[in-house]
């Protein structure tokens, strides 16, 4: 790491140690920010790396709710508005029991690169509660999105800030979030992507993460003249990411051969077929069931409990898309020998740094979340601007703008690594070419 960037990075581990996932996904940034650092001392006079590790604002909040007994629950609602030098913080909510100040921050400092990467005019935050959606009826539901808005509406705008779904917020959440943002300002203002179709949202946002990471791993496998066909592919979780991109791999020719969620995994060596997604899309969106249910339903389907997918067959791609930290080094390990050569991820730093570099040093073609999975926010961005045309854009042009995105920014990682002098190292390229706009914007906008 670049003397600079230690010196920022120690400061930040005494000053808050406690906060592992933050401080790991500024590690990650500022060891691939090495050969930028050493070529151009601006960004050290202009004090850019203690300034983009510190969040604009966090606002922090109570949400109080009544639940179906009558019973009063109190939740911790988040906002981190990390970063707005290229444009109105945007990034996620995330419902989940684990969600804290940490998670948020690691989160949102991610959205600040991954944003600037897809080249539109998008700053970087995230936010959301550790409210826990598994198992709670529409009502508390509902009780509980209109709560956590009461507080969120003072801090968001359409200029100011602009979140969107993650794990546990879906359709539904948002819907509910967005009818008590109108309810209580009187205006339909685009302050929310990620909307139903109903009410302003944009074709394919819903399928546009799965989808455009499935388009960043095409453009990685060209380089080695590989394609997904009749591949085996191992895909992690079963919610909006998984599920889309599980589509888009069935429809590349590929067999999808695993998916999950926390309690384990399903395996069909045969590969899911269209309408065995069907039923997983409609089980988890619909019924909000299990993925174990499925190896009830589907003959050639069984179910592993209690584990993860990656030592379970083998397979030329694994594609994580559940969470942080899902695939560790001896995963990494297994898929090698198994004959991987493709990792990319759809969740947000699901691969630990260990398992990272034991994959790039075995040749692995490995697109990090950055930049593989920035298809979600690229499309909210493209579902803003026809909000602000008041139109909307049919699916196949949303769709070509997506993939033309994704091509983009893999152009520009695999290109940034190279004016470096180092080949087929997406995470450095994606991390220098995310960061070096912000920090050029925060420099021309003065301290
Ligand atoms: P969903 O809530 O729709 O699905 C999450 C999936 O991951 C579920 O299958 C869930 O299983 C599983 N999961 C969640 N937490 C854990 C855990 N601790 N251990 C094992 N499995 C877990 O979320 P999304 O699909 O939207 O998000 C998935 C990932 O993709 C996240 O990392 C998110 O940040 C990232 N991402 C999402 C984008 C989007 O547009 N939605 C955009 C970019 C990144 P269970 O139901 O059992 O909890």
């Amino acid at each position: 790491m670049h003397k600079y960037a230690q010196g920022v990075y120690e400061n930040l581990e005494k000053e808050m140690p406690w906060q592992k996932e933050f401080l790991q996904s500024v590690f990650e940034v500022f060891e691939s920010l090495r050969p930028l650092l050493n070529s151009d001392t601006k960004y050290e006079k202009y004090r850019i790396l203690e300034r983009i590790t510190v969040p604009e604002r966090i606002i922090m909040f109570q949400v109080p709710w009544v639940d179906d007994k009558g019973e009063i629950q109190v939740n911790r609602g988040y906002r981190v508005q990390f970063n707005s030098a290229i444009g109105p913080y945007k990034g996620g909510l995330r419902f989940h029991p684990s969600v804290n100040l940490s998670i948020l921050k690691f989160l949102g400092f991610e959205q600040i690169f991954k944003n600037s990467l897809t080249t539109l005019p998008m700053g970087g935050g995230k936010g959301g509660s550790n409210f826990d959606p598994k198992g709670k009826s529409d009502i508390e539901i509902m009780h509980f999105c209109q709560s956590f808005m009461r507080e969120l509406q003072n801090h968001i705008g359409p200029d100011t800030d602009v979140p969107a779904g993650d794990i546990g917020v879906g359709g539904r959440e948002i819907g509910y979030l967005f009818g008590m943002y109108k309810k209580i300002v009187n205006a339909h203002q685009s302050v929310l992507t990620g909307k139903s179709l109903n009410f302003g949202g944009s074709l394919i946002r819903p399928e546009a993460t799965g989808y455009g990471n499935v388009y960043f791993a095409i453009e990685m496998l060209k380089t080695r003249r590989e394609d997904f066909d009749n591949r085996n592919v191992m895909i992690s979780g079963s919610g909006n990411v998984a599920q889309y991109t599980a589509e888009k791999i069935i429809s590349e020719g590929g067999k999808v051969i695993t998916m999950s969620d926390s309690g384990g995994t399903i395996l069909c060596k045969d590969g899911l077929t269209h309408e065995t997604l069907e039923f997983i899309m409609d089980l988890k969106n619909v019924k909000r069931g299990r993925i174990s249910e499925v190896a009830d339903k589907v003959s050639n389907v069984e179910y592993v409990a209690g584990q993860k997918p990656w030592q379970l067959a083998e397979a030329s791609v694994a594609l994580p898309s559940a969470t942080q930290n899902e695939l560790d080094l001896e995963d990494a390990r297994e898929l090698v020998k198994n004959g991987c050569i493709c990792v990319s991820e759809g969740a947000n730093m699901p691969t630990t740094p260990d398992a990272v570099e034991y994959l790039i040093k075995n040749n692995v073609l490995f697109g990090p979340g950055k930049a593989a999975n920035a298809g979600g926010v690229a499309t909210s961005g493209l579902e803003m601007s026809q909000n602000a045309m008041r139109l909307g854009w049919e699916a196949e042009k949303v769709d070509n703008k997506l993939r033309e995105i994704m091509c983009n920014v893999h152009t520009a990682s695999k290109e940034t690594a190279e004016e470096f002098g180092i080949k087929d190292n997406y995470v450095l390229g994606a991390n220098i070419a995310g960061f070096r706009k912000v920090a050029d914007a925060m420099i021309d906008l003065g301290v």
